[in-house]
């Protein structure tokens, strides 16, 4: 059996001894580039409001706990000004716009967001905690990926597949989670657009800026006054978006909690919904697979973005006769993974979003301990300001422990086995939730007999966590419903 400490305290101290002399410099990017204001209005009917008269809040570096921005708390009455402004200008302005020239708008926005990509980048970085090298490659050019994708669509509906005339649905209320807020923005407003309905959008309250950036960056495209309307808040924000009458669609991504609250509260409204919900991905490791790409898939599979990835591979299935080995080189690896400064561009773990997403994810793992699973967590030294959690993996996982159940939402990955590919299928359906899985093995025909059987929306094989404009991404069961991306992505917009 596995003595996952004997084996991997040994195998430290020999890396160590290797890598000791081994020292980086340091590579921060600057942040002189982000011209991030003192404070932010609401973004309406093509204008920010001033923020005199409204609530505020402020928006921190994660990383540092400064302050970045004030940022404006939209009431219900903002919210009706901007469902109202959206609503005007599909009535007046973009249900008249021909798919040409929406195309043209979308093109405008894509090719501004390379424009500012650095911008954005540093921005996103600043507010959120994520490592500089994955909103420079990662966040900000898959933004304008889809933007150009379904720029090339909104004048081919009618080829879509959803009939000779596929018509809008009207004023979509987008609401997104803070751990890829640019992104996530991407992915609701460019297939809403392409379609030829008007957004009222709500960034999270953590990570509102590049939101902010990309109203700019709107203006700037002279995208028509109202059809995309951004509104900074809370979760109460959210709610009067979700309750507002003449909202014709909710788009939500977030916690399956306030998922099944969404569609609790618009049940019997007409309102048409797509959710995209928590996730608790396994990644299942085959004795033949390729093993040092299979273990860089394992890393990028939970550590990329600190975790907070709702398609995390945060469970790992190995095959029993491997996994001795497959921790042996999991746990090296851990070990170098340089977690500290988002602006460093060596840095390969960034902070962890919020106080309160640190608090969910030290919670969770103390559990794991006091249900007998073993943890093992990387050495390095983390800052001693701003939220930090350093990469952690548990060994002697069984499934009813709740890290093998729960989404932490942070970079902890919970090792089981398995010893036959029915074994492996079982663990990994053993979930409420259904968005993502991989599979890694040479052989094709044991790939696709695993994939066939697994319940989850998106199933990677020899990779992990690769997302791309064309392809459609989205869960099933309490991971949610609907699909972003990929041709399947307009569906959400269209009344059909
Ligand atoms: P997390 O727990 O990961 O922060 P949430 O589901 O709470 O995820 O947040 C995702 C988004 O949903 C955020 O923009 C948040 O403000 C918003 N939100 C939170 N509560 C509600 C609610 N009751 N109705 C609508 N939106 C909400």
């Amino acid at each position: 059996m596995l003595d996952p400490i004997v084996l991997v305290e040994t195998d430290m101290e020999s890396l160590h001894s290797q890598l000791g002399g081994l020292q980086y410099d340091n590579a921060p990017e600057s942040a002189a580039i982000a011209k991030i204001k003192k404070e932010y209005g609401l973004f309406i009917n093509g204008q920010f409001t001033s923020p005199k008269d409204h609530k505020s809040f402020f928006t921190i570096n994660p990383a540092t706990e400064e302050k970045l921005s004030k940022i404006s708390q939209a009431d219900a009455n903002d919210v009706d000004a901007a469902v109202q402004s959206a609503k005007r200008a599909y009535e007046k302005v973009w249900s008249k716009t021909t798919g040409p020239e929406r195309a043209k708008y979308l093109f405008r926005i894509a090719r501004l967001i390379q424009e500012r990509s650095r911008e954005l980048a540093v921005t996103e970085t600043l507010d959120n905690g994520k490592p500089i090298r994955e909103t420079r490659d990662i966040d900000v050019p898959l933004a304008a990926a889809h933007f150009f994708y379904y720029a090339g669509w909104a004048d081919k509906l009618s080829f879509a597949g959803y009939g000779a005339d596929p018509k809008p649905i009207g004023v979509a209320g987008q609401i997104i989670p803070w751990n890829f807020p640019l992104l996530m923005a991407a992915w609701k407003l460019a297939p809403a657009l392409a379609a030829g309905n008007t957004c009222v959008l709500k960034p999270a309250e953590t990570t509102p800026l590049t939101a902010l950036l990309l109203a700019e960056i709107l203006q700037q495209a002279e995208l028509p006054d109202g059809v995309v309307n951004i509104i900074t808040g809370d979760g109460s924000t959210g709610a009067a978006l979700v309750e507002h009458p003449d909202v014709n669609k909710i788009a939500f991504t977030g916690s399956t909690g306030v998922g099944r609250m969404i569609q609790q509260r618009i049940a019997g409204s007409g309102k048409h919904l797509t959710l995209e919900l928590g996730g608790k991905g396994a990644n299942i490791v085959f004795e033949d697979a390729p093993i040092d790409e299979m273990v860089e898939g394992i890393i990028d599979g939970i550590f990329f973005n600190q975790g907070h990835v709702c398609c995390a591979g945060s469970r790992l299935l190995v095959q029993e006769s491997i996994a001795e080995d497959v921790l042996r080189r999991l746990m090296r690896r851990v070990e170098q993974l340089r977690v500290g400064d988002p602006m460093d561009k060596n840095t390969d773990v960034g902070a962890v979003n919020s106080a309160e997403q640190l608090a969910r994810i030290s919670e969770l793992t103390a559990t794991g301990e006091e249900e007998g699973a073993t943890r093992l967590t990387s050495t390095c030294v983390l800052p001693s300001k701003g939220f930090w959690f350093p990469p952690t993996v548990f060994t002697n996982v069984s499934q009813s422990h709740r890290i093998a159940r729960e989404e932490i939402f942070g970079p902890v990955l919970s090792m089981l086995t398995f010893r036959t590919p029915e074994e492996a299928v079982q663990k990994a359906n053993n979930t409420n939730y259904g968005l993502a899985c991989g599979v890694w093995s040479e052989k094709g025909s044991r790939t696709l007999w695993v994939a066939e059987r697994l319940r989850a929306g998106v199933i990677w094989a020899n990779t992990y966590n690769k997302f791309d404009p064309t392809s459609p991404f989205g869960g099933v069961r309490e991971s949610g419903f609907g699909r972003e991306g990929g041709r399947q992505g307009l569906e959400a917009y269209l009344n059909v």
